[in-house]
């Protein structure tokens, strides 16, 4: 806490460990609903510190829980998984390890999203509100999730009885590394995050020898039109003051130069803030895809396959003024920015929303001002800075490991702390 209160300050954060939990974590990461060693880690560490933990929370999900007094409570979040890409940063601790994936195939697994400085921030935030009790009164409600990216492991927590069995948070406070500078915070109140829908579409053709086309339908090029024509949909249907992406992520037909395949398939990815929007950007690529099939003379309809699915994720404006207001006070005016909606999705809502109370989740830069600064300087920030779920993702570690602890810290001590 700042000057000004009556409480004690906080405990530092012993950030050298946390580096090393940071490094091993992010050596050993593993996809979405098998994170059993990470959870384990975590459970034995959280233990570790006093709080009461409980594992197997929905799945591999780990809840510790420390009382301390009268109060709120407040649930602070981090989640466990890792992405299927093969790391490629050349970083001392880069991962090697695979996985299996949901189709039994095996793949290589990266921490690309950063969530593993996530789990090693909130340990470090539990340390240091563990060791200060004169400086907050409450409940803290730590939530690790599985199953954050593939949108379905907050909502299996839900399920598993969470706040019938932890008690129901007034307030649900999370963050989430991201490529602007390290040392910075963003805050947006209102929509935040974009919901998500994706599908796989299957196009149906006829199969026939390379040689004679005229005998067969080529799902090859009905695909290639239909991705062709989908990149219309955001800049023919969609208002310029509106926000949408559509992004057709696979693209796969046929195995050899001199057979027309039978079929090709796609997995299409739109990101919306509103209802309104969602729905013409769905439709629209429904009816694009139909038509697309029924102008190559395809025999058989496409099918339509819903895969993950996120509702948008909405920031309760009071909360975060009040979150805005605490880390200004200890981190300064030019380190907290409003980064407006992003793009990416989340599925931390589904705590808040199922609590019935307000949701603050912030963004944490993790690149290296620095680099950063060249980028910006260049005009290349979004060529050279890499994105999350990219193989080169690689937060530094610091000032991104403490200014995410003091964040979650701060933050909590803004209800906590009063
Ligand atoms: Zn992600
Ligand atoms: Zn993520």
């Amino acid at each position: 806490m700042g000057e000004g209160t009556t409480r004690a300050v906080p405990d530092e954060p012993d950030l050298a460990e946390l580096a090393a939990l940071y490094r091993e974590l992010h050596a050993n990461p593993e996809l979405s609903g098998a994170e059993h060693r990470t959870a384990a880690e975590v459970a034995r560490r959280v233990a570790g510190l006093g709080y009461r933990v409980t594992t197997g929370v929905g799945g591999t999900g780990v809840v510790g829980v420390l009382r301390n007094g009268p109060g709120p409570t407040v649930l602070l979040r981090a989640d466990l998984d890792g992405l299927p890409v093969r790391e490629e940063t050349g970083l001392p601790y880069a991962s090697t390890a695979t996985g299996v994936d949901p189709d039994g195939r095996e793949v290589p697994v990266m921490h690309a999203c950063g969530h593993d400085l996530h789990v090693s921030c909130l340990v470090g935030a539990l340390g240091v509100l563990a060791r200060s009790p004169d400086a907050w009164s409450g409940t803290v409600l730590a939530v690790f999730q599985p199953a954050e990216e593939t949108g379905t492991g907050a909502q299996a927590m839900v399920d598993d009885s969470l706040f019938e069995r932890f008690g129901r948070p007034d307030v649900v406070l999370g963050q989430h590394v991201v490529p602007y500078p390290a040392g910075m915070v963003g805050l947006h109140a209102g929509p935040a995050f974009a919901a998500t829908d994706s599908l796989r579409i299957r196009m149906f053709g006829k199969g026939a020898h390379g040689s004679r086309p005229e005998t067969g339908i080529d799902p090859v090029v009905m695909a290639a039109a239909t991705v062709l024509r989908l990149q219309t949909v955001v800049s023919r249907e969609i208002a310029a003051t509106e926000t949408a992406v559509v992004t057709v992520g696979s693209l796969h037909a046929g195995s050899k130069d001199n057979v027309i395949p039978a079929e090709a398939e796609l997995t299409v990815n739109v990101r919306s803030y509103t209802p309104a929007v969602r729905a013409a950007a769905l439709a629209g690529i429904e009816r694009i895809v139909r038509a697309e099939a029924a102008a190559s003379g395809a025999t058989r309809e496409p099918e339509f396959t819903p895969l993950d699915s996120f509702p948008v994720l909405v920031n309760d404006r009071a909360a975060v003024d009040r979150a805005r207001a605490a880390l200004v006070a200890r981190l300064g005016e030019r380190s907290v920015v409003d980064p407006g909606p992003v793009t990416g999705s989340e599925d931390v809502g589904a705590f808040g929303a199922a609590a019935g109370v307000p949701t603050c989740y912030w963004l944490l830069g993790g690149t290296d001002p620095a680099e950063y600064a060249r980028a910006e300087a260049a005009g290349r920030v979004a060529q050279d800075i890499p994105s999350n779920h990219s193989p080169h993702y690689a937060p530094v570690i610091e000032p991104t490991l403490g200014t995410g602890v003091t964040a979650l810290v701060t933050v909590a001590l803004a209800w906590l702390g009063t």
